[in-house]
């Protein structure tokens, strides 16, 4: 009965869309659109997806209401009653779960004839539907767009995208930058593939090169803006932070030697008793080391399409091997701790863990709730990642 509404509300929302971002989405991109930012969408809620799972809910919710007002009430998901189709049918719930059915998993579909005794919240309806649908696009990809879809789901990667546009905090970003987050996140083509200028590599269509390019010194400036951010974060928790100064090897106890000149440590917490770090333990000096990588790398390829973090916690591990790092750091009785994000925004478990200590001190502070706290913390790394990535891609050349 709505079907022709519903159709027009879509059309006009990604009309719009695409407007405003200035891309032109292919169907599979504005199907992950359509998804929640915390499952590597934008969270532009359809009405097509939503309309009969809110028939449904919206019924179940009314029923005792509408049985008290109307003895004769009934769940009439049964045989239709009269000679119309059975979808167009307002009132009958038949066609409804019918459709409803095929929208989520085997395992928690509905059986007809009977009111069901679960619940019928449409949050909970919705979270079946898309995790069916999230499901299926990751399974039909690719490695490379897997990488990509898997991280855009993980924790604080969508941060920016929830940032208030707010100048006095620093929170706008341009025009530029929202529409290369959006091509990011979505997988569109950015530009035509080319030579960097910088490393003679191959720039991709979809600019993930720009996030992995280790020459131009893009990389630098980013992984300094997003360690400074970190620095400041550890300094109003009053956890005296100490940033990449001289004597971060004679804190470490490692001045000897050339390869202490990678400089291992970006920002140590000197007085660090309730961080709780990656090894589970507390430690009155911490070692955190920043690092920014691109899922979609060659290197990182792999382990990031199999699972959410996946490239990250692999850096993280490497990161404390490299050298024995982690061991010498131990003997010196400093804790080394990775923090590794990555160029969509997530970040290691570890370093998530890490952090949630820091928003907690920082809560206690500043007499501030610790989700506001943290809520403003990953938008402000959220749009300092972006805006390295953006810099990165426009000072490569665009065709
Ligand atoms: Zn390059």
């Amino acid at each position: 009965m709505i079907d022709s509404f519903v159709s027009q509300f879509d059309e006009d929302l990604r009309g719009t869309f695409q407007t405003v971002v200035g891309l032109a989405l292919d169907d599979i991109q504005w199907e992950q659109a359509s998804y929640r930012v915390k499952q590597s969408g934008i969270g532009l809620c359809r009405a097509s997806d939503v309309a009969d799972v809110a028939y449904l809910a919206s019924r179940g919710a009314t029923f005792d209401d509408c049985r008290a007002l109307d003895g004769r009430h009934v769940w009439d998901d049964g045989a239709p009653r009269g000679d119309g189709p059975v979808d167009v049918i307002g009132e009958w719930l038949f066609g409804c779960i019918n459709r409803v059915n095929t929208y989520i998993p085997d395992q928690s579909q509905f059986i007809f004839g009977e009111r069901p005794t679960r619940t019928l919240k449409q949050g909970l309806l919705m979270e079946l539907v898309n995790k069916k649908r999230g499901d299926a696009m990751i399974t039909s990809a690719g490695i490379w767009d897997k990488a990509r879809l898997e991280a855009a789901s993980a924790p604080h990667s969508g941060a920016w995208l929830d940032a208030p546009p707010n100048r006095a905090l620093d929170m706008q970003v341009s025009n530029a930058e929202v529409q290369y987050g959006i091509g990011r996140r979505l997988g569109v083509e950015l530009c035509e593939e080319c030579p960097c200028p910088f490393c003679l590599g191959v720039m991709d269509k979809y600019a993930a090169h720009c996030e992995a390019c280790m020459a131009g010194g893009d990389k630098t400036v980013n992984h300094h803006k997003v360690r400074d951010d970190l620095y400041i974060h550890s300094k109003r928790a009053h956890t005296a932070p100490r940033l990449e100064a001289c004597g971060v090897s004679r804190l470490l106890g490692l001045e000897a030697g050339g390869d202490t000149q990678e400089r291992p440590a970006d920002a140590p917490l000197c007085r660090a008793q309730d961080i709780i770090t990656g090894m589970g333990v507390t430690a009155s000096r911490v070692a955190l080391d920043v690092g920014i990588i691109c899922p979609q790398a060659f290197g990182h390829l792999g382990a990031a399409s199999v699972e959410p973090l996946g490239a990250a916690e692999e850096y993280a591990r490497t990161k404390c091997a490299r050298a024995d790092i982690a061991r010498r750091c131990q003997e010196a009785s400093v804790i080394f701790q990775p923090m590794i994000f990555e160029s969509l925004g997530g970040v290691s478990s570890e370093a998530d863990r890490i952090i949630k200590c820091l928003n907690k001190a920082v809560a206690v502070n500043s007499d501030t709730s610790e989700e506001v706290v943290a809520t403003r913390f990953w938008q402000r790394i959220g749009i300092d990642i972006l805006r390295g990535n953006c810099g990165s891609f426009y000072r490569r050349p665009q065709y």
